[in-house]
């Protein structure tokens, strides 16, 4: 508690410290004769944030009679200046001129459905820019006001692959961090981070990390890793964690590359012919129990049979299921079963609940970290039938576990959420439910499955007039349609791009 506190206390200290000196350190950007183009901005800027004057990105455009690239997801936007670009975000204070990185005192921020430029230290980087000079001030602050925000890195082989934890005392935008890999150096920068070189870190306990070694520059940390054997810069993934961030790098095939090819090319391996569907619960675990008494293990086993019959009779697949009946199999028989059998697609089948009785509508969702509070509360209520198996350990999957095993299945990840999407498209069209969207979350269920995977959940048993839905042979009909169809069009696309060498 104490060292808590204390912890707490010089990490505002630090940050006083840190505004201080960058305000200290603030050159004085005031123009003698600022130029018409400056002036219309001045005059256009708000004063919003701690008493600053901000311009809006397409004011500054517009003025400047020049064309931006704007991408509203990530709220990162292009400035085409002269003939350089400059790049800026949301929240972050880093401005990215051509190669070089500038920092401006305080973040840019984001209002009125657009990015917000400070004034004052946005002007001087245009200016700079527009005169044609490449000696655009690099930021105001040295390294030695930039507080330690960074304190140390471990890195772990695990089952799937390696992960490499950095531990920070501040939060990193997501913007903020790149990865490049290049001869067997796998380089990440860290815009803003800062460590103490006497008291950083390292702990390296895998065999495919060589070595660490941190570079502290100017505006940002370099933390580069020697690797041991080639691996797939592609495949290196960035997770933002509470107080850390960590990077995983799944495991290889350990086939060379023309053999994978090969491999994606042989047509027969890919055929999409057998189909492994799974109705969710059943024999000791009845599922979610809607008002009127409905078991979700019932209605799932219906729809599930009409799916079969479907894929069977229309698309001549092979479908087996990983129950016929009202017994119960554990979430783990389930995925080894399709795995046992070489199942090409994975579809397990639930009804979903809710408190509030008027929640309503499908989602399909597919293996990875929950990124709603909506996702992770339905991950917990179907990872709770694994208190029906004897001898497991319960309690939720951690955040690590899902990570690994989304490695592990890294290759299936993008079809398992192509297919994801194709559900949820023909579930639109072909049933009036409410389109809750693709989804990923955790699920015990779809651990370790070798094939592309999802996890319908079909309508809320907890809402009345779906509940009646679930139970009509008409509804059950139309969702087993909308699979079926989405089976036939992931099998159409999968089997064409395989053929055609992916
Ligand atoms: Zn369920």
């Amino acid at each position: 508690m104490i060292g808590k506190f204390w912890r707490e206390f010089g990490r505002l200290i630090r940050t006083a410290t840190f505004f201080l000196l960058i305000f200290a350190n603030t050159p004085d950007f005031t123009h003698a004769h600022p130029s018409d183009w400056e002036r219309r901005l001045e005059h256009k800027a708000r004063r919003m944030e701690g008493d600053f004057y901000y311009v809006g990105l397409q004011q500054i455009a517009d003025i400047l009679g020049i064309n931006t690239y704007y991408s509203n997801k990530v709220r990162k936007a292009i400035l085409y200046v002269a003939d350089e670009k400059i790049t800026v975000s949301a929240f972050n204070s880093f401005v990215i001129v051509g190669k070089r990185v500038v920092q401006m005192p305080i973040p840019a921020q984001y209002d009125r459905d657009d990015i917000q430029l400070p004034v004052k230290f946005f002007i001087p980087i245009l200016r700079k820019v527009l005169a044609g000079s490449d000696e655009v001030e690099s930021n105001p602050v040295d390294n030695r006001t930039l507080p330690v925000n960074i304190e140390g890195v471990s890195v772990e082989d695990k089952a799937n692959g390696t992960l490499i934890r950095i531990r920070t005392l501040a939060k990193f935008e997501e913007s903020s961090m790149s990865t490049r890999y290049s001869r067997r150096w796998l380089y990440v920068d860290i815009l803003g981070g800062s460590i103490n070189p006497t008291s950083f870190v390292t702990l390296n306990q895998s065999k495919l990390i060589k070595k660490v070694v941190p570079v502290q520059m100017t505006e940002m940390l370099q933390l580069s890793f020697r690797v041991g054997k080639e691996i797939n810069a592609e495949d290196v993934q960035f997770i933002e964690r509470e107080g850390e961030l960590w990077l995983s790098i799944p495991k290889s095939s350990g086939l060379s590359r023309d053999v994978v090819e090969k491999l994606k090319n042989d047509q027969e391996k890919w055929q999409i012919d057998k189909v492994v569907i799974d109705p969710g619960h059943g024999g000791r675990d009845p599922g979610t129990i809607g008002s009127s008494g409905t078991y979700e293990k019932d209605v799932v086993l219906a729809i599930a049979k009409r799916l079969k019959t479907a894929l069977e009779k229309k698309l001549n697949i092979e479908v087996l299921m990983t129950r016929e009946d009202d017994e119960y199999i554990s979430l783990k028989e389930r995925t080894q079963y399709a795995n046992k059998n070489q199942g090409k697609l994975f579809i397990s089948l639930h009804a979903n609940w809710n408190r509030n009785p008027k929640v309503n509508g499908a989602a399909t969702y597919f293996l990875g970290l929950a990124k709603s509070d909506e996702a992770i509360e339905i991950s917990q209520l179907e990872n709770a039938a694994i208190k029906y198996d004897d001898g497991v350990e319960h309690g939720d999957l951690n955040e690590e576990q899902i990570i690994l095993a989304t490695m592990a299945q890294n290759s299936y990840n993008k079809e398992s959420q192509n297919f994801a999407a194709m559900i949820q498209d023909e579930l639109d069209s072909e049933t009036k439910l409410r389109n809750r969207g693709v989804k990923q979350a955790g699920f015990y269920v779809m651990l370790g499955a070798s094939m592309p995977n999802v996890l319908v959940e079909t309508a809320f048993m907890s809402n009345k007039r779906e509940e009646r839905l679930l139970n009509t042979p008409g509804f059950q009909k139309e969702i087993a349609e909308a699979i079926f169809r989405s089976v036939k069009r992931f099998k159409e696309k999968y089997e064409m791009t395989a053929a055609n060498g992916r």
